[in-house]
């Protein structure tokens, strides 16, 4: 089969055909409908040989969707041709965290070697996917591949975050959004959906700033020196009470921080490496840092039901397999307005 494989460090991802998989005991093979392309195989695609954590090759794609396509050996509750979302976060399912859904969290995965697909394990960007365990499959129920498959990880990460924050994002309350691409801007679908909270969203491009406010955003403004000024003008000097930062740089953690308002709750979830200083006075009283990783199973089935009610809506573009290349060129370019996705 097609897939797409990171090779060589510092090199661009290729397609090359590879052994089609076989699922072996308790496993389930799918065909491949919809894959979607993540900022953060960028981050991987950049880390040194030195630090790099997973084998290469590595065939590409966390967020994957597709068809049933063989059962291994003991797997029931699932036919052939079933449409199913990948719940990407495997984890051991035995441990404290597992038993309770939070397979992003689990507690053994490193230590067993288990690893995402795309993100260590062979992933979605391919014909087909081994999946580990029928418990990572969500029926897709009548939803649209394309439309579903950011849902697995621009979704349910930004609703995770959010979910945890619910308390503080009443009416009359203020929600910051700081980059509004493939995750900020199912953030803010998700912000409208689930809270009563006026949205303000931040990015650097004109373009994001624009299908910000058709998604949702009450407000946008431009990320850059004066940005946390101009939040502060628009929330009469208050600040927000919930700080989504989906770039997670030095110049945007620290806006999240200056923008924040007393008993705030800032989420760091780009992974850009920047870091905020907490402490007696570095921020407004009382403000909590939290750096969220994925979501729950439970998660993702709120967020598939959030999309089949109308709630959310993924902007995508569609590239094939072999086109898969340019796609993540466009990424890494700030050209992708929403979320590009891979038909293999
Ligand atoms: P994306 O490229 O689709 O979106 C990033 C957006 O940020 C773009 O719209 C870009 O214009 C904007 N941006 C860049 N610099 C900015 C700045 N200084 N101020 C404001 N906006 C700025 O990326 P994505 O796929 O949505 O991923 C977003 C981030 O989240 C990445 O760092 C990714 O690695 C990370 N991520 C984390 C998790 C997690 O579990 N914590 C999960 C998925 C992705
Ligand atoms: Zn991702
Ligand atoms: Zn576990």
């Amino acid at each position: 089969m097609k897939a797409l494989q990171y090779r060589t460090i510092g090199a661009a991802p290729e397609v090359v055909t590879v052994p089609d998989p076989e699922p072996g005991p308790g496993q389930v093979l799918l065909k491949v409908t919809a894959a979607g392309v993540c900022h953060s195989d960028i981050a991987v695609m950049s880390w040194p040989a030195e630090s790099f954590p997973y084998p290469l090759p590595l065939t590409l794609g966390h967020e994957g969707v597709g068809t049933v396509a063989a059962l291994g050996a003991g797997v029931s509750g699932l036919g052939e041709g079933d449409a199913v979302a990948v719940y990407g976060p495997w984890g051991c399912g035995i441990c404290a965290k597992c038993a309770e859904g939070k397979e992003n969290y689990c507690l053994r995965a490193d230590e067993l070697g288990i690893r995402p697909p795309g993100l260590g394990a062979p992933g979605s960007m391919a014909e087909y996917l081994l999946v580990d365990d029928p418990r990572h499959l969500v029926p897709l129920d009548g939803l649209d591949p394309v439309a579903a498959v950011p849902l697995t990880d621009a979704g349910l990460t930004p609703y995770h975050a959010i979910k945890r924050a619910l308390p503080r994002l009443l009416p009359g309350s203020t929600a910051v959004v700081i980059g509004t691409g493939g995750l900020g801007h199912v953030a803010i679908q998700l912000l409208r959906a689930m809270t009563a909270a006026r949205v303000i969203a931040l990015d650097v491009s004109e373009d994001k700033l624009a299908l910000a406010r058709q998604v949702g955003a009450h407000e946008t403004v431009l990320s850059d020196a004066d940005a946390a000024a101009k939040v502060r003008e628009l929330t009469a000097g208050v600040g927000a009470q919930a700080v989504f930062d989906f770039v997670g740089a030095e110049p945007t953690v620290r806006t999240a921080g200056a923008v924040a308002a007393v008993e705030g709750d800032i989420s760091i979830v780009g992974i850009g490496g920047g870091a905020l200083p907490v402490g007696f006075g570095a921020l407004p009283f009382e403000v909590s840092v939290s750096a969220p990783y994925w979501g729950s199973r439970g998660e993702l089935i709120e967020v598939l039901d959030l999309a089949r009610a109308g709630a959310v809506s993924v902007h995508t573009e569609t590239y094939s397999l072999d086109e898969a290349p340019l796609a993540y060129e466009r990424l890494h370019a700030g050209k992708v307005n929403g979320r590009a996705v891979i038909l293999p």
